[in-house]
C-alpha cells in the first residue's frame, strides 16, 4: 500500500528540494513527498495518485509560477479531492488572490517567504491532524448513517430475506469501503439455531445475500474459537475479507463477509462498525425467529380451535341425538306407565290418579260426580272355551264399544282382569243412569265372532255418586262395587246403583 503523498509545487527548484527535506526530517517516512515544477505537472501527478488511489492529505503550492496560478491549481485540487488541505507558500502573493485561494480553494493556511521552518512544520502537522480529523468524522458518519439505514430496514414491510439483501447493498456502499461491493451474509439454518451450542455440531450455514460473488471461502470461520470477534482475513488468493459473526445471546446465527481491497486500512473503527452492522442483523434473525415462531404457532392454534370447534359440534348432535331418545324412552315410559297395553285405555293406577283429581275438584267446586263399574259377564268361561288371545279381543272390544259411547269428557279404565271403571264429571244421578244404559246396551249387542262361533258378550254395572265431602273414589269405589256385586246376583247384564 502505498504511503500518503504531500504535494508540493513551485517554480524554484531550490524551494521544492528545500521544502522536501524539510518536510522529511520533520515527517519521517509516513509520508510520501512529491514535487513539481509547475500547475500543469501538479495535475499529472494528481492523475497518477488517482490511478493508484493513493491519498493526498496536503498540498503546498507557491502562487506565481509559469503558467497556472497557484489558487487556480488549489481551485482545481479542491474539486477532484475535496477533504485534501491546502497550504499557500509566496512572497507575491496579492491579498485578492489569496482571497480567491481561501474562497475557492478552501485554504488551510498562508505562509509567506521566506518562512520559518518550525512555522511551517507546525503548519503542516496541523494540516495533516485536520484532514485525518476530518476524515474519521466523516467515516463515522457514514457509518452512523449506515447503521441507521440498515436499521430502518427491520421495520421495513420486506421478508427478512429481502431485509438482509438490502441489508448487504447498503453495507456495501459504505462509502469507507473500497469500490469492490463484495460481500454475503450467511445464517445457520434457523430450524437448528436453537441448538445448543456447545454440544451441537457446527450448524450449516445457508447463504442469504451475496454480491458480487462475495462467497464464503472455504475455510469458514470456527466460531467456537473466534468467538464474537471481527477478523481481517487474507487468504492465499490475495483476497482480502473481514468476517463478522452474528450471535444472538452468544450463540453463532450467522456471519457477514465484506471483501476489501489492498489500499484498504484496517481500524477499530471498522471492526466496531461491523460489529454493531451484526448486532442489527442478529436483531433481523430474532425477529424472523419470533415471527417463524409465531406463524408456527398461530397455525397450531387455528388448528386446534378448528378441531374443537369439529369436537363441540360433533358433542352437540350427539346430546341432540340423546335428548331425541331421552325425550322418545320418556314418552314411552309415560305410556307403558298409564296405559294399559291391551285396551290402550289408562291403567288402574293412572285412572284412579285422574279420578282423585276428579273427586277433589268436583268437591271444591261442589259439583256432582258419578262412579261406575263395569265387569264382562263369564269372562272366565270365555277364556276357558276360547283361550286367553279370544279372551284378550273380547276385553279390547268391550274398551273399544265403552269409548266410542260415553262423552267427551267423560273418561274410563281399565282396572282389573275383566273390570273397568267409568267416571262421569258434572253428571247428574239420572244422567249417569242414562250412559251406563247406553254402554251396556252397546256391550251386549256387539259380539265377537271366532271362526263359525259368535261369542255374545255383556256386562254388568254398579253406579255409585262421589260425595261432595269425599276428596277422593275411594268410598264411591267400594260402594260401586256393592252395586256392582248386586247386578251380579240379580242376573247379570244389568245395572244397579248404590
Ligand atoms: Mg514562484
Amino acid at each position: 500500500m502505498s504511503r500518503p503523498v504531500i504535494l508540493c509545487v513551485d517554480d524554484e527548484r531550490i524551494i521544492l528540494s528545500s521544502l522536501k527535506s524539510q518536510l522529511m526530517n520533520n515527517l519521517g517516512d509516513r509520508y510520501q513527498i512529491e514535487l513539481a515544477e509547475s500547475g500543469e505537472e501538479a495535475l499529472e501527478i494528481l492523475e497518477e495518485l488517482d490511478e493508484n488511489q493513493t491519498e493526498l492529505p496536503l498540498v503546498i503550492a507557491d502562487q506565481i509560477m509559469g503558467g497556472m496560478y497557484g489558487d487556480e491549481l488549489l481551485a482545481r485540487i479542491k474539486h477532484m479531492r475535496p477533504n485534501t488541505h491546502s497550504i499557500m507558500l509566496t512572497g507575491q502573493a496579492t491579498a485578492e488572490s489569496v482571497g480567491e485561494a481561501v474562497n475557492k480553494a478552501g485554504l488551510f493556511r498562508y505562509i509567506s517567504k521566506p518562512w520559518d521552518e518550525e512555522d511551517l512544520i507546525l503548519t503542516v502537522k496541523t494540516g495533516l491532524r485536520s484532514y485525518y480529523d476530518q476524515k474519521e468524522i466523516q467515516r463515522q458518519e457514514c457509518y452512523q448513517s449506515t447503521l441507521n439505514q440498515v436499521l430502518q430496514l427491520v421495520i421495513t414491510k420486506a421478508s427478512f430475506e429481502e431485509q438482509l439483501a438490502q441489508a448487504l447493498t447498503t453495507i456495501l456502499s459504505t462509502c469507507c469501503f473500497t469500490t469492490l461491493g463484495k460481500g454475503s451474509i450467511y445464517t445457520v439454518n434457523l430450524e437448528q439455531a436453537d441448538l445448543e451450542w456447545s454440544t451441537a455440531a457446527q450448524p450449516d450455514l445457508v447463504m442469504v445475500s451475496q454480491l458480487n460473488g462475495g462467497l464464503a471461502p472455504e475455510n469458514k470461520l470456527d466460531f467456537r474459537e473466534n468467538e464474537s470477534q471481527v477478523q481481517l482475513i487474507s487468504d492465499a488468493s490475495n483476497s482480502r475479507y473481514y468476517v463478522a459473526p452474528i450471535t444472538l445471546q452468544n450463540k453463532p446465527v450467522g456471519a457477514l463477509y465484506i471483501y476489501i481491497d489492498a489500499s484498504y486500512e484496517d481500524g477499530p473503527q471498522t471492526r466496531e462498525f461491523l460489529s454493531s452492522v451484526c448486532h442489527i442483523l442478529a436483531g433481523m434473525i430474532r425477529i424472523s425467529q419470533y415471527n417463524r415462531a409465531l406463524e408456527k404457532h398461530s397455525a397450531e392454534l387455528e388448528e386446534v380451535v378448528e378441531r374443537r370447534t369439529q369436537e363441540l359440534h360433533d358433542a352437540l348432535r350427539k346430546q341432540e341425538q340423546l335428548n331425541d331418545t331421552f325425550i322418545a324412552a320418556n314418552k314411552k315410559l309415560e305410556y307403558f306407565a298409564t296405559t294399559d297395553e291391551l285396551t290402550k285405555l289408562m291403567n288402574r293406577r293412572c285412572f284412579f290418579e285422574r279420578a282423585d283429581a276428579e273427586a277433589a275438584r268436583a268437591h271444591r267446586y261442589g259439583r256432582k260426580t258419578l262412579l261406575a263399574i263395569l265387569d264382562v259377564d263369564f269372562f272366565k268361561e270365555v277364556n276357558d272355551t276360547f283361550g286367553h288371545q279370544v279372551g284378550d279381543r273380547v276385553l279390547a272390544q268391550v274398551a273399544n264399544v265403552i269409548v266410542e259411547t260415553i262423552r267427551e269428557h267423560d273418561f274410563v279404565g281399565r282396572i282389573g282382569g275383566e273390570e273397568f271403571a267409568l267416571l262421569m264429571p258434572e253428571t247428574t244421578l239420572e244422567d249417569g243412569k242414562e250412559i251406563c244404559e247406553r254402554v251396556r246396551q252397546a256391550i251386549s249387542s256387539s259380539q265377537v265372532v271366532v271362526g263359525s262361533h259368535s261369542i255374545a258378550i255383556s256386562a254388568s254395572m254398579g253406579l255409585s255418586e262421589v260425595r261432595q265431602e269425599e276428596l277422593t273414589i275411594g268410598g264411591a269405589m267400594i260402594r260401586a262395587d256393592q252395586a256392582l256385586y248386586d247386578s251380579k246376583h240379580r242376573g247379570r247384564n244389568l245395572i244397579s246403583l248404590n
